[in-house]
């Protein structure tokens, strides 16, 4: 999936669990965390492009990662501890989340185990970059405007967006 496509939807997802702007923020940038690992490992080898070949969609795109930092963030960071970390861990972690679910979509797919090639999970109903993906999104996008349909309604989007963002 392409980063837009990664970021609709986790922030899509900040949104719907009403977290505040600092876990917007964090979302917008877990939802493309696993490829930003993935990019910064393989660069530190000599034949990058190769080392990314072989590296990408493993351990960071495994649900199980994600899935613990959730908890972990519910656990020891709950939103009432702090205004910013809370949210932001639980942001970061949701965000990521929503990166290996959409990932899951493609033909590629996710590993249901960590650290191994084989067992793969995957919903062949997309592929990145193609006709099908644009459609998921405008189908995320159609998606979010039909749950916050009564705020839009009555506010109109900038407001929307302003009370989303608690501006
Ligand atoms: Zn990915």
């Amino acid at each position: 999936m392409r980063w837009t496509t990664h970021q609709v939807g986790a922030v899509g997802l900040a949104l719907i669990l009403k977290l505040p702007a600092a876990g917007i923020l964090a979302a917008a940038l877990g939802g493309i965390l696993p490829d930003l690992i993935d990019q910064r490992i393989a660069g530190c080898f000599h034949r990058r492009q190769q080392a990314f070949n072989r590296i990408h969609r493993g351990f960071t795109h495994w649900p199980g990662l994600w899935l613990g930092l959730l908890a972990l963030a519910l656990a020891l960071i709950p939103p009432q501890f702090s205004a910013i970390a809370g949210p932001f861990a639980l942001g970061l972690a949701a965000g990521g989340l929503s990166h290996v679910v959409l990932d899951m979509l493609t033909p590629q797919g996710i590993p249901l185990l960590p650290f191994t090639r084989r067992g793969r999970v995957s919903l062949k109903l997309c592929r990145t970059g193609g006709l099908g993906e644009w459609i998921f999104l405008a189908a995320m996008l159609a998606g979010l405007a039909f749950w916050f349909r009564e705020s839009l309604n009555d506010r109109g989007l900038a407001a929307t967006l302003k009370a989303m963002l608690g501006l």
